[in-house]
Parts: C-alpha cells; sequence; structure tokens
C-alpha cells in the first residue's frame, strides 16, 4: 500500500516538476509510510526523489520504531552528526523542493540555508488529490472509530450533568473514548455548558452544570489513526421555548445540508444550504463558523465546506457536517456528524440521536 502511495507520489513529482518531496512531523509521513515522527527537536525527514527507493533519516535512538516496508531505506543519525548535511546529500542538487505543511519552520530554515540554489513549495498540491479521497480501507477507519463515538454518545445522556464541572465531564469522556476501542483522542474534549456553550471551541473548566444549561459536547477519537469527530448538545432539565426553537431550526440545517452531499456538487453549496435555513428562522448572525471540514489522519483537513470553496465533491471525500447557533450570554448548541461521499449520494457515519436530550 505505501509503495503504491509513493508511486503515485513520484508520478505527480514528475508531472509538476517537484525534484525532491521532505516529509518530517505531521500526518504526511504516516500517510506515506506508516511511521509517525516524533514531534520532537530532533529531525525525523522522508526525502522522496521522482525515482528511486525513498529515505526516511531518524534519530538513531528512535530507530528501533521504524518498522516500514522495503519499499524505503532508513538511515539513523547518531547524536554527533549532521542530520541536515545527510537530507542536503539526498536531495542537494534538487531545483525544486516541496515540504510537507506540517514541517518544522526550524527543520525547513536549516535546509533553506544550506540549499540556497532550490526553489521551495509546499508538498500539500501533491498530496492533497491521494490523500482527499477515501480509499475503503480508511473509510472503514473512519466508520469505526465514528461509532466508538457513537456509543460514547449514548452512554454520555445516561451520565448525570448537574453538580458536575465540564472538566469532570471532559475526563469522563476521554476515558469513555479509550474504553470503547480508541487508542487515543482525536483532539481534548469540549464540554461547554450554559453561557460558555455560546463558544464554539470552549475549553471545559471549573464551571458546574445546573438545571436551564444547554450543553455542547464535542469529542472524537483515534483508531488505526483515523479520526472521529461528532457533537451532540444535551439539556440539564427542560428546555426553554427559545432553546427547543433554535434547536428545532439547527437540526433542520444539519439534516438539510448533509442531505445535499453527493458527488458533483460544490463544497460551498453545503454550506449554502446549511445557512439559509438558519438566517431564514433569524439566528444567521449566530452561525459564526463554516459548516465543516474534511477528516482523516488529521482531524481538520481538506476539503473544508465554507462559503468561497468552488471544489467539487467526489466519491470518498470524508468530511463533518456541523452547523451551530451560538447566542452570546445565554445558551449555544452544535449538531456534527462526519460523512462520506458515495457513487451517488451520502454515507453518515454517526448514527446517535441528534435530538436535544434531556440530562439530569
Ligand atoms: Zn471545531
Ligand atoms: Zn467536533
Ligand atoms: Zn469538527
Amino acid at each position: 500500500m505505501y509503495a503504491h502511495r509513493i508511486d503515485r507520489l513520484q508520478t505527480s513529482m514528475t508531472a509538476a516538476g517537484v525534484d525532491a518531496v521532505l516529509l518530517s512531523v505531521g500526518t504526511d509521513l504516516p500517510y506515506f509510510t506508516g511511521y509517525e515522527a516524533m514531534p520532537l527537536e530532533r529531525i525525523t525527514m522522508l526525502a522522496v526523489a521522482r525515482t528511486g527507493v525513498p529515505t526516511l533519516v531518524v534519530p538513531e535512538l528512535e530507530r528501533p520504531r521504524v518498522k516500514l516496508d522495503p519499499a524505503f531505506e532508513v538511515r539513523g543519525w547518531g547524536e554527533m552528526e549532521d542530520s541536515i548535511g545527510i537530507l542536503v546529500e539526498l536531495v542537494g542538487d534538487a531545483r525544486l523542493v516541496a515540504v510537507g505543511d506540517q514541517c518544522w519552520s526550524g527543520f525547513l530554515l536549516d535546509l533553506q540555508q544550506r540549499i540556497p540554489g532550490a526553489f521551495w513549495q509546499s508538498a500539500t498540491p501533491l498530496t492533497l488529490p491521494m490523500r482527499m479521497r477515501k480509499t475503503p480501507d480508511e473509510v472503514a477507519a473512519l466508520r469505526a472509530t465514528a461509532a466508538s463515538a457513537d456509543r460514547v454518545a449514548a452512554r454520555l445522556a445516561e451520565e448525570p450533568f448537574a453538580g458536575r464541572t465540564e472538566a469532570d465531564l471532559t475526563v469522563w469522556i476521554e476515558a469513555a473514548l479509550r474504553e470503547e476501542g480508541n487508542e487515543g483522542l482525536s483532539f481534548q474534549a469540549i464540554v461547554a455548558s450554559g453561557p460558555n456553550a455560546a463558544s464554539p471551541h470552549h475549553h471545559g473548566g471549573t464551571r458546574i452544570m445546573t438545571a436551564g444549561d444547554t450543553v455542547v459536547c464535542d469529542f472524537g477519537g483515534r483508531m488505526g489513526g483515523y479520526c472521529s469527530d461528532t457533537t451532540r448538545t444535551f439539556m440539564v432539565g427542560e428546555p426553554s421555548e427559545s432553546v427547543a426553537g433554535a434547536h428545532a431550526v439547527l437540526l433542520a440545517a444539519q439534516q438539510a445540508a448533509v442531505a445535499a452531499v453527493r458527488p458533483g456538487v460544490t463544497a460551498a453549496s453545503i454550506d449554502r444550504v446549511a445557512r439559509q435555513i438558519i438566517d431564514e428562522a433569524g439566528y444567521g448572525a449566530y452561525f459564526i463558523h463554516r459548516t465543516g471540514h474534511g477528516i482523516g489522519l488529521d482531524v481538520h483537513e481538506h476539503p473544508y465546506i465554507v462559503e468561497g470553496n468552488d471544489l467539487v465533491l467526489e466519491p470518498g471525500m470524508a468530511f463533518s457536517i456541523e452547523p451551530g447557533i451560538y447566542m452570546p450570554g445565554e445558551f449555544g448548541m452544535r449538531i456534527e456528524d462526519i460523512v462520506v461521499v458515495t457513487d451517488n449520494g451520502v454515507d453518515n457515519l454517526n448514527r446517535s440521536s441528534r435530538e436535544l436530550l434531556s440530562v439530569r
């Protein structure tokens, strides 16, 4: 599989006139090799030329972690060795070098200084067309972790909320994600209650939840490196008329946007479907973010479901549909599912209840 991906990368390098691709920390490296660099100061970097076997340059002490298939060469570097020099030797005569977006600037600046004659560009135009269209195996991984997040959402609806802090519920959600089979988290879970729920990326803190709060819970895990990401909004006790009314609008918008997903329509058109329904109900000013983001090895990646993105959706693309309504000082709510574009429509990977669920 990795040899095949490298093959496709080398073909697009040739077509684009790129002489070398360099991938370091971040998710491009595991996508192409299965190996994730330790995000520390010692450099790990894969050097890919247009032809031939790519070389992974890795700190000697981390070499025992590296289990690559024979399509790669591994070059360990010792503590006293010039690691940048090894890379310069591998790609030094390249004219056009493409670097992964998540490579640290410190590594890149060192390389640029030592290879002054080269032109530098992002590797994303080469990697994106591959990474954005998920293979059946990738979809299976997304589906498995989405199902685990759904099980956590169902268990969450049985938990007591009142009297607990947001931080306490955050810890509970994160433990539940691991219990449900995830190897880790895709991001720190968000628990945002009462007025805090009006802040979409609120970091759960010491606020104690109480009757009358809406509580936005946004969380996801990782399986085989692939991320889940789902949001459900809970109600401590019974909702007021204004909360119930806003949630009905939000649910209609979210479901309409999911139903609009199919090959051949643009990413922007999906954003418009959700936004129009929220606008027409008078909440337009309170839907303050894009409708969704792609998901895969990264929890946020292309394609972004946002006005202005005229990318045409294709089978295999996976992304969130997550409109929200945020009333400053009062309440907030969001509903988020991960969907995959199929040959003739959409597959919604999340199945847990999207209703405003009353909790104790
Ligand atoms: Zn978000
Ligand atoms: Zn989310
Ligand atoms: Zn999301």
